[in-house]
C-alpha cells in the first residue's frame, strides 16, 4: 500500500528530443523508490514542436503522467507556479526536462526530508563547467550583490530543482507576485532547507533557451524582486549631489569676489551638465523599474492561462 505521493513538476518548452530520455530516466527512479506514489505533472509552456502530442501520448499510456498546456508560452516561472497549482502531491519536486537536473538524486533527496526533518532539499551545482567564463563571472557577481542587498538567501549555483514538503508549496502558492523569481520565493519563504552539491551535468538534447540578454533581464527581475536598495542608492545620489553643489556655490562666490570674474570654464561647466543628467537619467531609470513591476502587479493578470489539460483532452 502507497501511503505518499510524490509529485514531480516539468516545465516543458520545446522539449522534444529530450522528453522521452526524460521519461524513461525518471520512472527508472519512480520503480527503485517503490513505496512511494508518483505523479508526473508536465507544463507545456507553449512549445512550437511536438512537445504536446508527445505528452497527450504518455499521459494515455501513463496515468501518473499529467499535464497543463499553456496558450502561449509564459516563461518558466509561469510554468514552476502552474505546477504548483496543479499537483496534488504531498511533497512536491521541480525538475528540468533536459536531465541536467539528475533524477537520481530523488531518493536522497526524500530520505533527507522523511529522516533528517528537513522541509525541502535543493541542489547546487558546485562547478559551472560548459559555461561561457563571461557569463559565468556574471553570474558570480549578480549573486554577490543580490545577496548584499536583499534579505531573501539566494544561493550562488542554485538550481530550481528541489523537493519540498506540501506545507512549503502552499506557502509559494501564497506568493501570487506576477513577477516571479523562484530562486528568490524558495528563498524568502523560509523553512529548512537541506543542499546538495552536484557537478554541472549538460543538457542531453536540444539547447538551452537562454541567452545572455535574457539572464540579464531575468536578474532585474531577481534585484527589483527582492530588494528596494536601489531606490536607496537613488536619494543618496540625489543627497550627495546637493551637497556638492553647495560646496561648489560657496567657493564660486569666494572665487568671484576675490579674483572678480573672467568668462571661462566653458568645458567643465559641460562636462557637469552631462555627469549630472547621466545620474540623473540613472536613478530616474531605477524608479522605472520598480513602478513598471508595481505597474504589471496592479494589473493583476494572470500568471499563466491553461488552453488544455490531460483531463480536457
Ligand atoms: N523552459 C520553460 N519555458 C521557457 C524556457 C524554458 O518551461 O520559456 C523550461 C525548459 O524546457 C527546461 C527548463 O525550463 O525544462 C530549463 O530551461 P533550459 O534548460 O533552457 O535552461 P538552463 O538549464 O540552460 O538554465
Ligand atoms: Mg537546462
Amino acid at each position: 500500500m502507497k501511503t505518499e505521493k510524490i509529485s514531480i513538476i516539468v516545465p516543458c518548452y520545446n522539449e522534444e528530443e529530450a522528453l522521452p530520455l526524460f521519461y524513461e530516466e525518471i520512472t527508472k527512479v519512480a520503480k527503485q523508490m517503490e513505496k512511494v506514489e508518483f505523479e508526473f505533472m508536465f507544463i507545456n509552456d507553449g512549445s512550437k514542436d511536438k512537445t504536446l502530442d508527445i505528452l497527450r501520448e504518455l499521459s494515455k499510456k501513463d496515468k501518473r503522467v499529467r499535464y497543463v498546456s499553456f496558450s502561449r508560452n509564459f516563461g518558466k516561472e509561469a510554468a514552476m507556479y502552474a505546477g504548483f497549482d496543479n499537483v496534488t502531491g504531498d511533497y512536491v519536486a521541480v525538475m528540468d526536462a533536459d536531465l541536467q537536473d539528475p533524477p537520481a538524486l530523488l531518493p536522497e533527496m526524500f530520505q533527507a526530508i522523511k529522516e533528517e526533518g528537513y522541509d525541502s532539499v535543493a541542489t547546487r551545482r558546485v562547478t559551472r563547467a560548459g559555461e561561457p567564463p563571461i557569463r559565468s563571472f556574471f553570474a558570480r557577481m549578480f549573486y554577490k550583490i543580490i545577496n548584499k542587498i536583499s534579505k531573501a538567501d539566494i544561493v550562488d549555483g542554485a538550481r530550481d530543482y528541489r523537493l519540498m514538503t506540501r506545507q512549503m508549496v502552499d506557502a509559494i502558492l501564497s506568493m501570487g507576485e506576477y513577477n516571479r523569481f523562484s530562486k528568490g520565493i524558495f528563498g524568502w519563504v523560509g523553512f529548512n532547507t537541506k543542499w546538495l552539491a552536484y557537478e554541472n551535468v549538460e543538457r542531453v538534447a536540444g539547447e538551452t533557451k537562454w541567452n545572455f540578454w535574457k539572464l540579464f533581464l531575468y536578474s532585474l527581475e531577481g534585484i527589483v524582486g527582492f530588494s528596494t536598495v536601489p531606490l536607496t542608492i537613488a536619494s543618496v545620489f540625489g543627497l550627495l549631489f546637493c551637497f556638492i553643489a553647495f560646496i561648489m556655490i560657496i567657493v564660486i562666490i569666494f572665487k568671484t569676489l576675490m579674483f572678480g570674474d573672467p568668462v571661462s570654464g566653458w568645458p567643465s561647466t559641460t562636462c557637469i551638465i552631462f555627469f549630472v543628467s547621466g545620474v540623473q537619467l540613472f536613478c530616474l531609470g531605477i524608479i522605472g523599474q520598480y513602478l513598471s513591476k508595481t505597474y504589471l502587479e496592479t494589473k493583476k493578470r494572470p500568471i499563466y492561462i491553461t488552453k488544455e489539460t490531460e483531463k480536457t483532452n
